[in-house]
């Protein structure tokens, strides 16, 4: 028999919970999880004092953009504040097809998905998929929304180097030819600032007869033509790719995410994809901003102009003060200081000269890479880059 609960004896996940050296860490240092009361622009308030955010994923700067806004309000007040329910629940709303057809009419897909999270779109986009016995080959650096997604599949999974396709052959060279194979990649590496070699990964899959998952949740707004995403940045926009899901989070100025891909794919997505298929649609507020920032993309390519302009100033910036970028070519630009207690210190000594970044050091990145993540954003003006360079050329002389 089982000896009965003794008191004073504390519960196992209390007690993982207590020791987590991790967690004693977050609340010795409060890194994480700042709370910011206000937001305008490029700029926020923290603990009342104004700062200069440069780690936020608006790259476009929509998200006060007055047609993005008033889009959102009007769908409130039309649709009220949520689409109550799943899909297969409770029935798609018309909303929901008008943004499907638009986004997908973009990004070049026959049809699409939206789904409440980018998160949940591209766990979806793997998991709606692979299948026990399947094989996923997983760029190493890949977001953990697609490693939820390959764990949820039960598909094997081999890993190749970083944008490396060479390792990627070498990987597929001992794999048995009759095993399904899925090729999973980024468009744009949010950490790192890198493109993926789109083109040699895509010969590679004709060759192996991999199907490919391209998430673009960084280059969707950011890359190709009118920001129609990293297909588009090599030229390639003729339904190469299976399936392109992302993120509405970054320069769509909305929360939530999408699997696009020819209807097909997308129809047995719909049936296999369970995180897709039991969990509430996006919410009309939602749809709609994201809906009026496409617009805004199409119709003010003023944005892109500027947002590829302040990414060159602020990298002249780090150039001057030989900071190491990881080589990043895109607005979301790490500066790599190699250890933690370097970019805690560096950090710190941003903040203190009033701008807002982030860090993220190992196993969040791999050893010695320890990073402050920096990104720039359209909406980031002259006067700002002037403040940033001084707090740079501060935290350079404090923290190295
Ligand atoms: N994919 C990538 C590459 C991401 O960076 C993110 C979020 N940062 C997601 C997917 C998930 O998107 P969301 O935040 O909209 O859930």
């Amino acid at each position: 028999m089982k000896r009965p609960f003794q008191r004073g004896k504390q519960n196992p996940i209390r007690r993982r919970a207590k020791k987590c050296t991790i967690t004693s860490l977050r609340l010795k240092y409060p890194v994480y999880y700042t709370t910011l009361e206000n937001q305008e622009g490029s700029h926020v308030w923290m603990d009342g004092r104004e700062m200069i955010m440069l780690s936020s994923n608006d790259y476009l700067g929509l998200t006060h953009h007055p047609k993005v806004v008033a889009a959102g309000m009007q769908a409130l007040e039309t649709w009220g504040s949520s689409s109550t329910g799943a899909r297969l629940a409770n029935g798609s709303r018309s909303y929901h097809d008008a943004l499907e057809e638009k986004l997908a009419y973009f990004i070049g897909a026959e049809t699409c998905h939206v789904n409440t999270a980018g998160y949940i779109a591209c766990m979806s986009a793997i998991c709606g998929f692979a299948q026990r016995g399947d094989l996923v080959l997983a760029d190493k650096n890949i977001h953990s929304s697609l490693w939820s997604g390959i764990n949820l599949s039960g598909a094997k999974l081999e890993r190749f180097s970083h944008n490396n396709p060479a390792d990627l052959e070498d990987a597929l060279r001992h794999e048995d030819t009759d095993t399904a194979k899925l090729l999973v990649f980024e468009g744009i590496y949010s950490m790192e600032g890198h493109i993926c070699p789109l083109p040699q990964f895509l010969e590679i899959a004709k060759v192996h007869d991999c199907f490919t998952i391209l998430d673009d949740a960084h280059a969707l707004g950011v890359l190709g033509k009118q920001g129609r995403g990293t297909a588009s940045h090599f030229g390639l926009d003729d339904r190469q790719v299976d399936i392109t899901c992302g993120s509405f989070s970054k320069s769509l100025a909305s929360i939530g995410g999408f699997i696009a891909g020819d209807r097909s794919l997308i129809e047995y997505m719909k049936s296999h994809a369970k995180p897709s298929i039991f969990s509430a649609a996006l919410p009309p507020a939602q749809v709609a901003c994201a809906s009026a920032a496409l617009d805004v993309l199409q119709d003010e390519p003023e944005h892109l102009q500027r947002l590829w302009d302040n990414v060159e100033t602020y990298n002249s910036i780090l150039k001057d003060l030989d900071l190491d970028t990881w080589g990043s070519e895109t607005p979301a630009i790490p500066i790599v200081l190699g250890s933690k207690e370097r970019a805690y210190y560096f950090w710190k000594a941003l903040q203190e000269k009033g701008i807002f970044t982030v860090i993220s050091v190992a196993p969040g990145v791999p050893p010695g890479k320890d990073l402050i993540r920096t990104a720039v954003s359209a909406r980031h003006s002259k006067e700002d880059f002037e403040q940033i360079a001084e707090a740079l050329q501060y935290a350079v002389k404090k923290a190295l």
